[in-house]
């Protein structure tokens, strides 16, 4: 079990690269405490796989160092590092039955018999393998021999870190679920560090108690699924998690008023400070559809915004409608019982859940602590 840091890490897979888009991940430092459930979520190609073949050490990093406790790990293999690494798709011993495929790892460090038997036994119990261990996993579907992977990546409890690439790719999607919990309360029962990569933000939300958000090879974000939702600190952030994701609305800062089209916005101090000083006009506001509402108060009627709802879809219990804000198209989520209809309606924007971003960064926040 370990405390994993990335210190200064970046890599390119070219031997000379010469812009900071050649680098798959570029640099950064990080920790990942020890016992931490942790998902890395973000897009295909972003560099969830590369970070994690470092950290295992299939993969020698350009740049920077890999601490374990403490201690650089840059230099040792794979099996020295003692990671246990579970991919994509299934890597088994087609010819072997699932009993020593899950006792494989335990048969290396040279485990005693009567041990064996008893972890494998316990981990083929919690994966739904006990009626198969007797098969060759050649045999056996694709979902059956990814199960056994996953397994044979829990058998051991004595790992400094279990990582996982996407293991849920060719589960089915029922399955996935229950797979998806097993693993969460796994963790729970073992206190062992564990990264999980997806691309699934629903994944990682049921997984992880902290996720880092990658985007074109940086952690841009990396907090509780609830921070991610509440304070995307890129607009990145805001647009992958949610669903739908966060609106954004370019806008001008000219004479103290922050504008798109005719209309103005109300902004906070520190917003207004943000945009004083900065020199960008790359300028956004942000604001999740669920947090849009319709100017009904007095003091909503004030600060109003005028709008056109082109479309409203029905999910029962709410309805998503599509309003344009001049020539800007955003979703606003409207609860049971509240009206809205097509044609004009005013809205408002609350202070606490309107974000500015500045060079697509979050800009304007009060610090708190
Ligand atoms: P992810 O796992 O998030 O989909 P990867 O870490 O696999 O992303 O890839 C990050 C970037 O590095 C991508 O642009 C990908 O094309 C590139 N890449 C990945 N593996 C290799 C490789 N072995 N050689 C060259 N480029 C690679
Ligand atoms: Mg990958």
């Amino acid at each position: 079990m370990a405390e994993i840091v990335l210190n200064n890490l970046a890599h390119s897979y070219l031997p000379n690269p010469e812009s900071e888009q050649e680098f798959a991940l570029r640099e950064l430092t990080h920790r990942w405490k020890q016992g931490g459930a942790y998902a890395l979520l973000g897009p295909s190609g972003c560099g969830k796989s590369t970070l994690l073949n470092i950290i295992s050490g299939l993969l020698q990093p350009s740049q920077g160092q890999v601490l374990f406790d403490g201690n650089e790990v840059n230099e040792l293999s794979p099996k020295e590092r003692n990671i246990a690494q579970v991919f994509q798709f299934p890597v088994v011993y087609g010819g072997m039955t699932v009993f020593d495929n899950l006792a494989f790892p335990l048969r290396n460090i040279k485990a005693p018999k009567a041990q064996i038997k008893q972890k494998v036994q316990e981990v083929a119990e919690l994966m739904e393998l006990t009626d198969v261990l007797k098969k060759k996993a050649n045999n056996l579907s694709a979902d059956q021999k990814q199960k056994i992977s996953m397994a044979r990546g829990l058998v051991r409890e004595d790992v400094s870190a279990i990582l996982f690439d996407e293991p849920l790719t060719v589960i089915d999607p029922h399955l996935k679920w229950k797979l998806r919990r097993k693993l969460k309360q796994i963790h729970e029962q073992l206190n062992i560090t564990m990264l999980y990569v997806t691309h699934d933000q629903l994944e990682a939300a049921t997984f992880a108690d902290e996720i880092a958000v990658m985007y074109q090879g940086k952690i841009v974000q990396f907090g509780t699924p609830q921070s991610l939702f509440e304070k995307p600190n890129h607009t990145f952030v805001g647009y992958f998690i949610g669903s739908p994701g966060m609106n954004f609305i370019p806008v001008s800062w000219e004479q103290g008023e922050c504008r798109f089209g005719n209309q103005t916005v109300t902004l906070t101090e520190q917003q207004e400070a943000a945009l004083n000083a900065t020199p960008s006009t790359n300028l956004k506001i942000g604001i999740r559809p669920e947090f849009v509402q319709l100017a009904t108060s007095q003091e909503r009627i004030e600060h109003s915004l005028q709008a056109e709802c082109i479309h409203i879809e029905d999910y029962g219990t709410y309805s998503l409608a599509t309003l344009m804000l001049d020539e800007h198209k955003i979703i606003m989520r409207v609860e049971e019982g509240e009206r809205i209809a097509i044609g004009h309606v005013s809205i408002h924007f609350p202070n606490e859940s309107l974000k500015l971003y500045i060079d697509e960064y979050l800009a304007g926040e009060v610090v708190s602590e």
